[in-house]
């Protein structure tokens, strides 16, 4: 059978990974949550003291963007976690102090380059779903599939709002709502690589999309590829 590659790109908290990781699994394929990647780096970044929440020290991250080594394992329930130098980071590396650091330190020439080698290389056998900010229109310009997930920035911070009580974190919802807002903002107007649906992205509002509703649609624009 005809294997692809599918990008998935879209604003932050849009569900793209939940979207990505179902699809990947439904159809056998390799998934790759890049915004862990940028998240691992920005972690690895804060421990080191070369980022703040008000300082980035450039030259000491592109000096060592070259030692820091990303990779997924699966663990005993089959999903992907993020490990940085050989440490499992999956849990750290989803608070908001990292996820704002991930938007800053993605800005970065050189952490962008190294990144999106690595994942050309993940994608090397295609049979993969990746999701970011730049994977149909850098990564896999030539991607079979493309999709651009978006959804309203108060519903995309009541959802990562609802993600992170439940997870037992402390939040308050104006302050979510800011952080998904600033983080639209630098992903769409940084000079490397901004986020921005490729020409031929397939669009999904999501807003008044039940999951269910959203991953049928997706499912739809995978067979659809797959039998052309
Ligand atoms: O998707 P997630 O929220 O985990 O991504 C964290 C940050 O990493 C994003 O805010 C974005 O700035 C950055 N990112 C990126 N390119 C990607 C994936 C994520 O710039 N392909």
């Amino acid at each position: 059978m005809k294997r692809i590659i599918v990008a998935i790109d879209g604003f932050s908290s849009c569900g793209k990974s939940t979207m990505a990781r179902k699809l990947a699994a439904e159809v056998g394929y390799v998934y790759v949550d890049t915004g862990a990647m940028y998240r691992a780096v920005s972690l690895f970044c804060l421990r080191n003291g070369w980022m703040t929440a008000e300082t980035m020290d450039e030259a000491a991250i592109n000096a060592h963007v070259g030692r820091i080594k990303l990779e997924f394992r699966l663990n005993d329930s089959g999903k992907a976690e993020m490990y940085l130098n050989g440490e499992n980071v999956e849990h750290e590396i989803r608070t908001l102090e990292v996820a704002n650091g991930a938007s800053r330190v993605s800005t970065l020439g050189a952490v962008r380059r190294e990144l999106v080698r690595q994942q050309q290389l993940m994608g090397e056998k295609k049979g993969i779903v990746m999701d970011g900010r730049d994977i149909g229109t850098v990564v896999f310009p030539e991607a079979e599939l493309k999709v651009f997930l978006t959804a309203s920035p108060e519903i995309r911070a009541q959802r990562r709002y609802d993600e992170l009580l439940g997870k037992g974190e402390q939040a308050v919802y104006d302050e979510v709502l800011a952080n998904v807002v600033e983080r639209d903002e630098r992903d769409q107007n940084r000079a490397e690589s901004p986020l921005r649906k490729a020409d031929d992205a397939i669009v999904i509002d999501n807003s008044d999309l039940t999951p269910d509703e959203q991953q049928q649609r997706l499912r739809e624009l995978f067979q659809q590829k797959i039998s052309e």
